[in-house]
């Protein structure tokens, strides 16, 4: 029951977020809006279509994903697990910490690449602003590297 009233809000929320960009508030983007902010960790198109069925189809959901995206509402990145993920563009600044043997994602939130904008623009040629930065970190989790120590003891 809360679970479905704290949708409720989500959608009140983004339907004039999506208003403010000059973006229709339609069924599909105030879904797939609402599940990517309520998800821990930046979503796969696949994640949000799984969760989304069978309201509605995939072409809708990859139609939803490519109009967000232009409206620059939500933000693609890379995590290295051979297709893209999704975040709300404007939730606060943080980075991502990916384990390399599973996939997991945690978030990193303090990064102190904000002290080097001003570093990085004083021997730019063409900039004289920075808005943004993207930043993922990549690793082995603790139950990988657990695992792997197993296996490699046991294997000897
Ligand atoms: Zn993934
Ligand atoms: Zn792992
Ligand atoms: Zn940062």
């Amino acid at each position: 029951m809360a679970k479905k009233s704290n949708n409720l809000f989500l959608k009140e929320e983004f339907r004039g977020v999506l208003r403010k960009s000059g973006y229709k508030a339609t069924p599909a983007r105030l879904a797939v809006l609402s599940i990517i902010k309520q998800s821990k960790n930046p979503l796969s198109a696949q994640g949000v279509i799984e969760k989304l069925k069978p309201d509605f189809d995939q072409a809708t959901v990859y139609r939803t994903f490519k109009n967000l995206k232009e409206s620059g509402i939500i933000r693609q990145i890379d995590l290295r697990h051979n297709h893209a993920h999704y975040e709300i563009a404007n939730d606060k600044e943080h980075h991502h910490l990916v384990c390399i043997r599973c996939g997991r994602i945690e978030d990193v939130q303090k990064c102190g690449v904000e002290d080097m904008h001003s570093l990085i623009l004083r021997s730019s040629k063409y900039f004289s602003e920075i808005r943004q930065h993207a930043l993922e970190f990549y690793g082995i989790c603790k139950s990988c590297n657990k695992n792997y120590e197993i296996k490699k003891i046991s294997s000897h």
